[in-house]
């Protein structure tokens, strides 16, 4: 005699997106884990006087999505402050901006902020300015952050606050890049309460599109304390990997961090830049760029300098994750990783990696956690045109990367913080390399960051003894590979409780 199971879903289309990805009509679970799939029929055997059974009426149930490159605070910000992601013209952006300062909890003296705009999709090459924020009639200071926050737009009252915290260079009308920018993000990073307050608003987020695990890459942030602190209080649903910035290594030694030991926050690696984006011609490229013939791109860590760290984290067994989006910065990351002992290290973005470099990857089994999202400046006319011109089409190659075998995983980088938006861009991208099926592209949002996170025996897929990490779909994205981006999310579960559930959904939040 079976015990019953606590919760049995029946009556859906259960994919468990393992590589045959069968598709089973009911899932049941106990203690938090997925304890058997099957037919309705066989399923009801497992339904006791104690257990919750839901008919979810043909609904698709999926592994829950794991966004392999977050940063939650700011998908928190996006939430708390205003959202600019949206916004489709400057003026827009600009009237985001002034219903925020009328919002209650916005003082007169407070920082007005907002987060997310991208000029380029207003058809525009010029960021928010000075003269563009003094219109909106705050008397505190106000800064409105790019989405890839490389640069920030300040007025001047900003900039007088600001005065002895900004780097030599200054800015440019109002508007501060790089250095500047992270100056301005360090003034404004919150302490432990504020921390947990934007990693609550952007768990809301998250559960809300089906996102069951977040790999987040933290520096010199309040965060990893007020996820523990969520943890401990029982109000952290989602399980979280962090990832640290390298210049915390050393505290990382001293306290023998071990990969994914622990409760629901676990220690994933080591980050580090090696340069930097596309948009900002910051990305390291063998050629120049084209609408800058003079540039290629800078080193933000030095292909000896990345060598050193490599061999040192080696000896540490721990992981590197290394942002490179540049073909010339994907070629130094792996120089530095190949010949390493331990197995998936990981490489951020690799926007433009090369023929050889993608074979590199699939030899070292390098994961290469990638933006299926960024598609959206790879077409014709867009932003990687602009930069890059017909090089446009070599950007985030994902079919040219799972054909040669290489360990893909996608990741939302919180542009926007919402799997399906990545699933559509994958299954619609601009050229063939550049595309995935639905089912791969799925995959690469559940089992690729599972695996991303050395966490593929828990997580990723349906089956037996996994996490009952759970994602309901008010719709089938098989059927409407057109518009998955609006696909709704019916609920969400992590171990087996219901984090999220949308109204009208068969599904009851667990109290
Ligand atoms: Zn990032």
């Amino acid at each position: 005699m079976t015990a019953p199971a606590d919760l049995v879903l029946t009556d859906a289309a259960v994919h468990t997106l393992a590589p045959d990805d069968p598709v089973h009509e009911a899932v049941a679970v106990r203690d938090g884990r997925v304890v058997r799939l099957g037919s309705t029929y066989d399923l009801d055997m497992l339904v006791g006087a104690d257990t919750t059974r839901v008919d979810l009426d043909g609904r698709v149930v999926l592994p829950g999505f794991v966004d392999a490159h977050t940063h939650l605070t700011v998908v928190g910000r996006h939430e708390v402050h205003a959202d600019l992601s949206a916004a489709d013209s400057r003026d827009e952006a600009l009237a985001r901006l002034a219903a925020r300062a009328r919002d209650d909890g916005v003082g007169p003296d407070d920082w007005l902020l907002g987060y997310g705009y991208d000029e380029s999709a207003w058809g525009e090459t010029d960021p928010l300015d000075a003269a563009d924020l003094a219109g909106l009639d705050h008397p505190g200071p106000v800064a409105a952050f790019r989405e890839d926050l490389h640069l920030v737009s300040v007025d001047e009252t900003a900039l007088d606050r600001l005065a002895g915290d900004l780097p030599p260079g200054g800015h440019d009308g109002g508007v501060l890049r790089e250095a500047g920018a992270t100056a301005v993000r360090r003034r404004l990073s919150p302490d432990r309460a504020g921390a947990r307050r934007l990693l609550r608003a952007g768990q809301r987020r998250a559960v809300a599109r089906g996102v069951t695990t977040v790999h987040d890459l933290v520096r010199r942030s309040a965060a990893p304390r007020a996820y523990r602190d969520m943890a401990r209080a029982g109000d952290l649903d989602l399980r979280v990997q962090l990832y640290y910035w390298r210049d915390h290594l050393d505290a990382v030694e001293e306290v023998g961090l071990a990969t994914n030991a622990g409760g629901r926050v676990r220690f994933g690696g080591i980050k580090t830049f090696v340069d930097g984006s596309v948009g900002a011609r910051s990305a390291r490229l063998s050629a120049p760029y084209d609408d800058a013939p003079d540039e290629r791109g800078e080193w933000v860590v030095a292909p000896d300098a990345l060598d050193a760290l490599a061999a040192r984290l080696d000896t540490l067994d721990v992981r590197l994750s290394a942002h490179a989006v540049g073909d010339e910065a994907v070629d130094a990351v792996l120089d530095a990783y190949e010949d390493r002992a331990s197995g998936r290290w990981r490489v951020e973005h690799a926007v433009l990696a090369s023929d050889a470099a993608v074979e590199r990857m699939a030899d070292a089994d390098v994961v290469a956690c990638v933006q299926p999202n960024f598609h959206r400046w790879a077409g014709a006319g867009g932003l990687y045109e602009r930069r890059l011109g017909s090089r446009r089409t070599e950007t985030t190659r994902l079919r040219t990367l799972l054909d040669a075998g290489v360990d893909v995983a996608f990741g939302s980088d919180g542009m926007p913080m919402d799997p399906l938006v990545g699933v559509d861009h994958a299954v619609n991208a601009p050229t063939g390399p550049q595309r995935l099926d639905v089912t791969e592209a799925l995959r690469a949002y559940t089992l690729g960051g599972a695996r991303a996170g050395l966490a593929e025996d828990e997580v990723g897929t349906l089956a037996p003894g996994k996490r009952a990490d759970l994602v309901v779909l008010a719709a089938s994205p098989w059927g409407r590979p057109g518009s998955i981006a609006e696909i709704g999310v019916a609920g969400t579960l992590v171990g087996g409780e219901v984090v999220h559930a949308a109204a009208g959904a068969p599904l009851a939040r667990n109290a």
